[in-house]
């Protein structure tokens, strides 16, 4: 992670620790060590994340954290004492990201670090389709499709076929699927399956010609990838 990061802390001997732990990972750092030094250095510079001391000579850390988030969105840890609740509180309402108490392992700071960055990172669009043999089926958007035709399935025949295809290879037995299909409180056969999958093949493989669906005798039904 080659990320920029800001200290703003006036013990010397910890900013200076934490420094070299963050050029270790292959961090950019840069230091300051009063409020006032820092609050400038943030709002002038650019920094991918900022750890904020609390206690600071000048301008204290929680007034720096307002005046930064009047102009930047950038992630913040602030460092606070021990049992410092109400810093905490006011930190986190301010606009913080995270805190981490004093003393504390770098191991643990080098953590939340990772996790302030990742969550502020690049939003990753996920998209959730599976394909299997020419079956796609899209979880967003509850479609499936055939080499690109359009399938209508009920809300149980898709969560069934969702089931399969997220768990291709893998043989599901009928009382689980009943489960996840129907919901853990029904009651009724488990046989209720076997008429969904009838369902499911007569829309699918029996129409497009393909072996989607395969059954276990005595177990239950199975999506094979080839
Ligand atoms: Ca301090």
């Amino acid at each position: 992670m080659a990320n920029r990061i800001l200290i703003i802390e006036d013990e010397e001997k910890i900013a200076r620790f934490v420094e070299l732990e963050l050029k270790h990972e292959g961090n950019e750092v840069e230091k300051a060590f009063d409020g006032r030094e820092g609050l400038e250095k943030a709002l002038s510079g650019h920094f991918d994340l900022i750890l904020l001391d609390v206690m600071l000579p000048g301008l204290n850390g929680l007034e720096v954290l307002r005046r930064i988030r009047l102009e930047k969105d950038v992630p913040v840890i602030m460092l606070t004492a021990r049992d410092a609740v109400m810093d905490k509180v006011s930190g986190l309402d301010a606009g913080a990201d995270d805190y981490i108490t004093k003393p504390f392992a770098i191991e643990e700071l080098l953590a939340r670090i990772r996790v302030a960055l990742k969550k502020r990172g690049p939003v990753e669009v996920a998209t959730h389709t599976l394909t299997i043999k020419g079956v796609t089926l899209d979880e967003d958007r509850y479609e499936v499709k055939v080499n690109g035709d359009s399938v209508e399935l009920t809300n149980r025949e898709f969560e069934l076929l969702r089931m399969l295809m997220k768990n291709k290879n893998i043989v599901l037995d009928r009382e689980k699927l009943m489960n996840e299909v129907c919901g853990y409180d029904y009651i009724g056969e488990t046989n209720i399956i076997d008429v969904y999958i009838r369902y499911l093949r007569t829309k699918i493989d029996d129409r497009y010609g393909i072996k989607l669906i395969h059954t276990v005798r005595g177990v239950g039904y199975v999506i094979k990838e080839s």
